[in-house]
């Protein structure tokens, strides 16, 4: 399969792998720049050249936090209605909805849009600041697998969505200024984007752990179960099923993820439950003149349609109603295809899975937008934006519907249901250097 350049799928032994998505045991080549190696069977790209840079992750790193450190201390936007004028820092996104006795509503966002990348940024700067060094290497190996579990969650660039729907919304009301701090958030989303990709996690374990080794050399084209071995889901590291814990990062092991479908659905349905006063309930509430208007995500999009705002009215209505019900069936719909063990179309439903993986976090625009515009709009009677209930709800369910599609097992769309048990215990146990 041509990506790029050219991609290998098998050529003289280098490295043994198996894909993350089916299970699919291979040999990676070494690669040239350009190349990836993509999985024969579900086209999972397994990996491309590694990056070695040590210094570009921490200085992107360094230069991210000091932008989201100066994003604070500035006016964020600006607006003014008839003469009164008006300003909000970063900090009262969140601040802001504290006051309006929205605790878990604020913790949220400021997880997601601070808190998370900041603690992320910080890993990367302990980890390449200290690799080579045999001196703590146990603390960072932690601080690895932390790094790789919290990036999913670092939503700046969703949230940066919501400022531009925030200022499209509010444009025909008010003039809008854009601080000094918007412009570091800006430089903060594209810097910390640029440390995540730059670090490679293969290359990072090979680096700091060495390579593990099996004492019997796998078989290429079969699946991993089958030889009892296991891809570590942390560390990407080919192991034996024999050692209960990996020998390089020292996570469970699991042929399969446990009870991966029942996670999954109740998951879901816990998400399908919230969605119903997600919808019904206000998400936000704005003050006119004295006179207060409750507004549902579906009302609120009419409104916008009707005052012929088209793009902000379809962007809310793809990232507010479309993708969680889309998401939702599509979850449905993968954990119906493995328990009746359907056997067509797996790369097909295996991309549908890739595709839900990538959206979720995006549902998140509309509750950003609602903690934007009550931390911007705040003139009193005269104009007034507040959260409502169905803001924290919406958050749940789209964090909800995360965990969904994280608890779910794309190597199960390959197995056959005969073969998803746990072969016996035949292989030698792994060793780090
Ligand atoms: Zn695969
Ligand atoms: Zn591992």
């Amino acid at each position: 399969m041509k990506r790029h350049r050219r991609s290998h799928y098998f050529s003289p032994a280098v490295q043994y792998t198996a894909c993350h998505e089916c299970d699919w045991i291979m040999v990676v080549p070494p690669l040239q720049p350009g190349e990836q190696a993509v999985c024969p069977r579900c086209e999972h790209k397994i990996r491309s050249l590694p990056t070695q840079a040590r210094l570009q992750p921490m200085i992107y790193s360094i230069t991210a936090l000091i932008m989201l450190f100066c994003s604070n201390f500035f006016p964020f936007l600006g607006m003014a209605v008839k003469g009164i004028h008006q300003d909000m820092t970063l900090y009262q996104t969140a601040t802001t909805l504290l006051e309006e006795q929205h605790p878990a509503l604020a913790l949220t966002v400021y997880l997601f849009m601070q808190i998370l990348p900041a603690i992320c940024l910080m890993l990367i700067c302990l980890i390449y600041s200290r690799l080579g060094h045999w001196r703590g290497k146990r603390l960072r190996k932690r601080y690895t697998l932390w790094l790789f579990r919290l990036i999913p969650w670092c939503m700046v660039e969703v949230f940066l969505i919501g400022v531009l729907v925030s200022l499209i919304k509010i444009a025909s009301l008010a003039d809008i200024e854009l601080g000094y701090s918007f412009w570091a958030y800006v430089l903060f989303s594209l810097s910390m984007l640029k440390a995540f990709s730059a670090i490679d996690r293969d290359w990072l374990w090979l680096h700091q752990s060495g390579p593990v080794h099996l004492r019997q050399s796998p078989i290429p084209s079969g699946r991993a179960i089958d030889q009892n071995l296991t891809l570590c889901h942390a560390c990407h590291g080919l192991v034996s099923l024999k050692n209960r814990h990996c020998p390089r990062c020292h996570t469970v092991l699991h042929a399969r993820k446990p009870n991966s479908l029942q996670w999954t659905l109740a998951l879901l349905f816990t998400a399908a439950v919230l969605y119903v006063p997600a919808n019904i309930l206000p998400i936000m509430v704005t003050e006119s003149l004295g006179q207060q208007t409750y507004s549902t995500i579906l009302g609120g999009i009419v409104l916008l349609w009707d005052m012929g705002s088209y793009p902000v009215a379809l962007i809310i209505f793809i990232a507010s109603i479309l993708v969680p019900i889309v998401k939702m069936l599509a979850i449905i719909w993968l954990c119906w295809s493995v328990y009746t063990n359907r056997e067509h179309h797996r790369r097909g439903r295996t991309r549908l899975y890739r595709l839900t993986e990538f959206i979720g976090r995006w549902s998140m625009v509309d509750v950003f937008v609602v903690a934007i515009l009550a931390a911007l709009i705040r003139m009193g009677k005269l104009m007034s934006v507040y959260p409502g209930t169905a803001a924290l709800a919406f958050a749940g369910v789209v964090v909800l519907t995360m965990l969904s599609a994280m608890s779910f097992d794309p190597r199960l769309l390959w197995d056959n249901e005969a073969d998803t048990t746990q072969p016996e215990s035949k292989g030698a146990s792994d060793s780090v250097e």
